[in-house]
This record gives structure tokens, C-alpha cells and sequence, in this order.
């Protein structure tokens, strides 16, 4: 993706850029499908808007935005597990990227942070 300051290309977008290390707001395409993540956080899936996704993304550490958007594909790229999250670009073992996604997942599961998907929701 390319970066909205510098220009520089990376393959996937990434939560700053390796160019000039400006932060990169997440553009979900329409083509993504939000309903796994939607049901990672409440056990069910319903449609919701992608600002309201890019908006709880934007809520997390550059760390957290980088697993939890690969792990969900949410910049439509290929969805990656735990190992290969770890391996290509954090240089840690699944076990941490397991654990931070987690915790980042049971954070937006939080009330104040849910209500923003949940006042989304699309349909029904
Ligand atoms: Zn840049």
C-alpha cells in the first residue's frame, strides 16, 4: 500500500510507514469480509460499517493494529495466522502474537469500545 505522506510502496499496508514513520489510518476495502472479526469480539456475527472497524483499529498500539489487521485480512491482504504474523514481521514465536491479539480483542470487547460496532451494525 502506498504511504499518504512520502509515497513510498510497501505490499500490505502497514500501521507506520518504513519510509518516513507516519502513522497510516486503515482504509478497509469493500471487499473484506468484517463478519470473522465481528465474531471474535461477540460470539456473532452481524454486518457493521468498515469506519467503525477503522476507527477501533486506529484505538490500538501500531503493534496491536499490525496483528489484529493481518490476523483478519482487514487491509485485504491474506489472512495470516499466529506463526507467520510472528515470523514475517515481528521476528516473535505465535505464543506472543497470540497473547497480544487476544488482548487486543477482549480490549474491544470492552462496553465503551463494542458500542461503536454495536451502534454501526448494518441491517438486521
Ligand atoms: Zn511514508
Amino acid at each position: 500500500m502506498k504511504c499518504h505522506s512520502c509515497g513510498y510502496e510497501d505490499e500490505r499496508w502497514l500501521p507506520t510507514c518504513h519510509n518516513c514513520y507516519k502513522e497510516q489510518p486503515l482504509q478497509i476495502p469493500p471487499t473484506v469480509d468484517l463478519k470473522p472479526f465481528v465474531k471474535a469480539i461477540f460470539h456473532e456475527e452481524f454486518e457493521v460499517s468498515r469506519e467503525a472497524v477503522q476507527k477501533l483499529i486506529a484505538l490500538l498500539t501500531p503493534r496491536g493494529q499490525l496483528i489484529v489487521v493481518y490476523y483478519y485480512g482487514l487491509d485485504g491482504g491474506e489472512r495470516l495466522v499466529d506463526r507467520r504474523i510472528g515470523e514475517d514481521f515481528l521476528g516473535v514465536r505465535k505464543q506472543a502474537v497470540n497473547r497480544v491479539r487476544l488482548k487486543w480483542i477482549k480490549y474491544l470487547r470492552h462496553p465503551t469500545r463494542a458500542k461503536i460496532l454495536v451502534e454501526s451494525k448494518i441491517g438486521s
